[in-house]
């Protein structure tokens, strides 16, 4: 089978990390088998769906390197790709049902529909479709119609029937069609409803996986029946559990979501967030860092875990970290260069990229530093100047000196300072660190030496003389 997978969102705000992850995941399936992979903007809603968001949605892809073959701007394929220029197709499949006896009006107002619920609640049965507008007759029909009352359309599910599908990843699913309720394909504006457009487009555009959260299981088997029912093929379906933030509620702004947009503005690095998102509820052999082709080849259905994958923050900043690592120098120069503006001539700019490379995941911690290094005053927290205050002030004094002897040489000043001092440990080392740099912790101090050259280096041991 020649695969085709598709992302279909719904252009109602930013991506985040579980519909890039739902993205992702049919991007890789679909290179891994030589196919296809298809984007869909499901615009539906017109009150919710925003060209920005379509846009948005579209460059995040781009920049992720997430790249489509089928879709908006490669229309090459079975399009249009954008479910509002598709009207005309849903309304031959509506009347198709119609014709059928399949499909009928329905004129049950939100009010009506409550209270119906509701009942069924207190009656401890599952809420569904009462079956109230199933059987009216063309007259009752018609007199509705003439009295100006709007109707959606519903489907009307077969009685009695089980529905089985294998789900790609949680396997045998039944489900029985009376559980379901005849449920609204058609809204009273006439526009689509998502269930009944996704599952015809699907089939339209011969999408043959369909890989998405797990919050769409249900919807499976109802589309399953429609498709049936107009003779259409349905795609393969596979549901991924949901993402959880630490707190174990389902990811969301609230519990450390961000936008892709948000984590490009930060810094991050396109495939540190895949690397990482390729491993949020899957897993990989191969526990290092992956290229795009490599995520692509080695990535499998099985491997995705029927528990729901925890969002990680640390572990994102991991994969940054190795990110990082591969990156030309040149590349890395451009990473932290673009917001950063001093007076550093292009020499002393990739001394201090040299130095930051093993120490920064992020760019906003490269500007910190570079801002740390350029003063000429350090304010000391307290527990440094304690210690700065037990430092023997000759301390300064024969560091000076053998920077002037030797210049940047560092283990020459460490060496001479444990010999004549006879200091050991942090007392040794940590003088010498706060006074070049302020802080207790951060970049080699070998090199931060070198980076400041010994002018600067002696000037800022004299201050503490
Ligand atoms: N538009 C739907 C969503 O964003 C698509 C669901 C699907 O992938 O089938 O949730």
């Amino acid at each position: 089978m020649v695969v085709k997978s598709r992302f279909a969102p719904s252009p109602t705000g930013l991506m985040h990390m579980g519909n890039a992850r739902t993205a992702l995941f049919n991007a890789l399936y679909a290179k891994g088998h030589q196919g296809t992979f298809l984007i869909r903007i499901e615009d539906t809603d017109e009150a919710r769906s925003e060209d920005q968001y379509t846009e948005a949605l579209l460059d995040d892809c781009h920049w992720l390197n997430i790249t489509w073959q089928e879709g908006p701007h490669q229309e090459q394929g079975r399009g249009p790709y954008f479910q509002n220029q598709r009207q005309d197709i849903y309304d031959y499949y509506y009347q198709q049902l119609i014709d059928k006896n399949l499909a009928y009006p329905c004129f049950c107002t939100e009010q009506e529909l409550a209270v119906h619920r509701k009942l069924q609640v207190a009656q401890g049965l599952p809420p569904r479709y009462a079956g109230t507008c199933r059987h009216l007759t063309p007259e009752q029909i018609e007199k509705k119609k003439e009295k100006g009352l709007k109707a959606a359309l519903r489907f009307a599910v077969p009685k009695g029937i089980k529905i089985r599908f294998e789900d790609l990843i949680f396997g045998i699913k039944d489900f029985m069609s009376d559980d379901l309720g005849d449920f609204v394909i058609q809204k009273q504006t006439g526009g689509a409803c998502f269930m009944f457009a996704n599952a015809i487009d699907d089939a339209l555009m011969g999408v043959t996986h369909a890989l998405r959260g797990e919050d769409h299981l249900t919807n499976t088997p109802r589309q399953i029946l429609i498709l049936e029912q107009l003779g259409l093929t349905p795609p393969l379906y596979g549901h991924f559990p949901i993402i959880l933030g630490q707190d174990g509620k389902p990811l969301s702004k609230r519990n450390g979501s961000q936008s892709i947009q948000a984590l490009r503005e930060q810094g991050f690095l396109p495939l540190a967030i895949l690397n990482y998102m390729a491993r949020l509820g899957h897993y990989y052999d191969t526990p290092t860092f992956l290229s795009y082709e490599e995520l692509a080849s080695q990535f499998q259905l099985e491997h995705i875990g029927r528990n729901p994958a925890r969002f990680d923050y640390q572990q994102l900043l991991f994969w940054q970290k190795e990110a990082l690592k591969v990156l030309s120098e040149a590349d890395y120069l451009a990473w932290f260069q673009a917001e950063l503006k001093t007076a550093w001539s292009d020499t002393k700019w990739s001394q201090f990229a040299a130095l930051m490379r093993d120490n920064v995941v992020l760019p906003s911690e490269v500007k910190a530093w570079a801002e740390q290094l350029s003063q000429t005053h350090f304010e000391w927290d307290e527990e440094s100047q304690q210690l700065l205050a037990n430092t023997p002030k000759t301390y300064w004094s024969i560091a000076g000196e053998v920077l002037k002897q030797s210049g940047a040489d560092y283990q020459a000043v460490i060496n001479q300072l444990k010999t004549t001092l006879e200091l050991k440990g942090k007392a040794l080392f940590m003088p010498l660190r706060l006074a070049l740099t302020g802080k207790m912790h951060g970049p080699e101090l070998a090199k931060v030496l070198q980076f400041l050259g010994p002018e600067e280096a002696i000037r800022r041991l004299q201050q503490q003389a």
